[in-house]
């Protein structure tokens, strides 16, 4: 384009969502000019708020507005069990079921060697200094059933080996209502190593 550098600018920019390519940022753009003026410009004031005041939990590394986040400072969910996950949307998706009653910590990512991505990246060490400080009993690790979130589990079990703590992992299977015959080999296989006794 040359007509205008700032719808330039405009769409360049929106090109950082995930998904978003030339064509859907030209729309974007194009739709907020055209008809969203009122939108957009929420959208403008919410995006710098957002990007200047959201920071991350001292204690969990969630996003947080705040130095420690509402969770960290509910008391209630100081029990002794602490659920390790990878992003803040696994966080959001265990509290939106709303069993879960204990604490969290999000690694934001998991290990990578090849990327550069080791432990004290995702915080591994800060995760280890609070299981001790807190006196944490059970460590749930949530992290994804792939091979990173596997080898990222091991890994802080590893770590863990010899104290006193049950150190968990989620059940990964069959989903409920989900047929054998279209499960996965490997979601397959997953649920037969997490099989439990029938009474339980
Ligand atoms: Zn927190």
């Amino acid at each position: 384009m040359a007509f205008s550098p700032l719808v330039d600018e405009l769409v360049e920019s929106l090109r950082c969502l995930p998904g978003v390519g030339q064509k859907t940022a030209q729309r974007m753009a194009f739709h907020l000019l055209e008809r969203g003026r009122s939108g957009g410009t929420r959208l403008s004031e919410a995006l710098r708020t957002a990007m200047d005041g959201v920071r991350r939990c001292e204690s969990c590394q969630n996003f947080a507005d705040t130095e420690i986040c509402g969770i960290c400072e509910n008391p209630t969910r100081k029990n002794g069990t602490l659920c390790v996950v990878e992003s803040p949307s696994d966080l959001l998706a265990i509290e939106q079921a709303g069993d879960y009653k204990g604490g969290y910590f999000v690694l934001m990512g998991h290990l990578s060697p090849i990327d550069g991505v080791g432990p004290e990246e995702i915080g591994i060490e800060r995760l280890l200094r609070r299981v001790q400080d807190e006196g944490v009993t059970e460590l749930i690790l949530a992290t994804n059933p792939t091979v990173e979130g596997e080898a990222t589990a091991h890994y802080i079990a590893d770590r863990l080996d010899g104290r006193n703590i049950l150190i968990t992992r989620l059940a990964h299977g069959i989903p409920v209502g989900g047929e054998l015959g279209y499960v996965d080999g490997f979601t397959l296989t997953h649920a037969f190593r997490g099989r439990k006794p029938l009474s339980e």
